[in-house]
């Protein structure tokens, strides 16, 4: 199947990388299936402007073992100066408190993005519950493409339905934590469970899977911690996500709740829409959809070593990864050095 582009990741560098950094998190990507990652700016300092922006290039130039894009975040001051650059896929606008500095509490400052960001790019938004219909409506008044992060509830997946089918310019992301866990998972997990949007009911659940025919993609939201930051007194939201993303897909292959015509879409052709990018030729991943495995923590490459899925036997298993025509992954081991990644192609 063609590899993953995945949309929604947090690979933590600058300012975290005892948590991730771009080295291990790509390796991470090649391991689960994805070729491709288009990268969160709320690090330390945010990535709004260009100074910060070249920082981040730099460090994937380096580092990378995957192609990448980058988002810049939307802060008050970029509202009417809009960092544009080749390697910036869109603009990450947080309407809602989460892990991170960026969020934008200004109308005005709100409008002047809208205003000034370039339409033929997304302005992506992490935009929960009342937050959904502010970002609706002004890509309704605006007219133009906004892609909303990470839809969680019934409510939200509901409005971004009828925004559809009144053509609203609107794309919407889910995640596989929201798909395959409830709220009646978050006892047994405890902190590893805490997570932005949270987990919903499942209610919730059953509305994402009804209405996973308008969703366009499924991104990750690769958000790693370590395990000592996350069963501390002020867990920081976020989960890694990487490395299982496509097992599980592959595993509700399995068990007959999706089509794999349907996980190439929701995992390639969507984000490559969404974001009007061009997937890297002869590049690809090798599945083997009736092998069964335990997903373990301990066995992942993200340098936080744990998952939420602690346990869970699935089927469907990445075997080998094909980069550009050179194969990049091979069970158990990456075969990419870091710095091998490419920016990707964008609109
Ligand atoms: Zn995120």
């Amino acid at each position: 199947m063609p590899g993953v582009i995945d949309i929604h990741v947090h690979l933590r560098e600058p300012g975290g990388t005892h948590k991730e950094d771009f080295s291990s998190g790509t390796a991470a990507a090649l391991a689960g299936g994805v070729i491709a990652v288009l990268d969160m700016p709320n690090n330390t300092p945010p990535v709004v402007d260009r100074s910060t922006l070249d920082q981040k290039i730099e460090i994937a130039r380096q580092k990378a073992r995957c192609d990448y894009a980058f988002y810049v975040g939307a802060s008050m001051e970029n509202a009417t100066a809009p960092v544009i650059d080749p390697h910036v896929a869109g603009l990450k606008m947080y309407l809602d408190a989460t892990y991170g500095p960026l969020r934008l509490a200004s109308l005005a400052a709100l409008l002047g993005h809208f205003e000034s960001w370039p339409r033929n790019k997304p302005i992506a938004a992490h935009a929960e519950g009342l937050s959904t219909a502010v970002i609706v409506g002004l890509a309704q008044l605006y007219d133009r493409p906004v892609h909303i992060c990470h839809v969680s509830r019934r409510s939200e997946i509901e409005l971004v339905r009828r925004a559809k089918e009144r053509g609203v310019h609107v794309t919407c992301e889910v995640t596989p934590h929201h798909l395959f866990l409830t709220q009646d998972d978050a006892p047994s997990l405890g902190n590893l469970a805490y997570m932005k949007p949270e987990l919903g009911t499942q209610a919730d659940n059953d509305a994402l899977w009804d209405n996973l025919g308008i969703v366009d993609a499924v991104a990750s939201d690769h958000a790693p911690h370590t395990l000592e930051e996350k069963q501390s007194d002020s867990p920081p939201p976020g989960i890694p996500g990487l490395e299982t993303t496509l097992p599980l897909l592959l595993n509700a292959v399995h068990n007959g709740r999706l089509s794999l015509e349907r996980v190439v879409e929701l995992c390639h052709d969507g984000p490559a829409r969404i974001m009007g990018l061009r997937p890297p030729d002869d590049s690809y991943v090798e599945v083997d959809l009736d092998a069964t495995w335990s997903i373990r923590g301990a066995d992942l490459l993200t340098k936080c070593g744990w998952t939420p899925f602690e346990g869970m036997t699935v089927y469907g298993r990445v075997r080998s990864v094909y980069l550009r025509g050179t194969r990049v992954y091979e069970p158990g081991k990456v075969l990419a050095a870091p710095g091998s990644g490419r920016p990707l192609s964008l609109a």
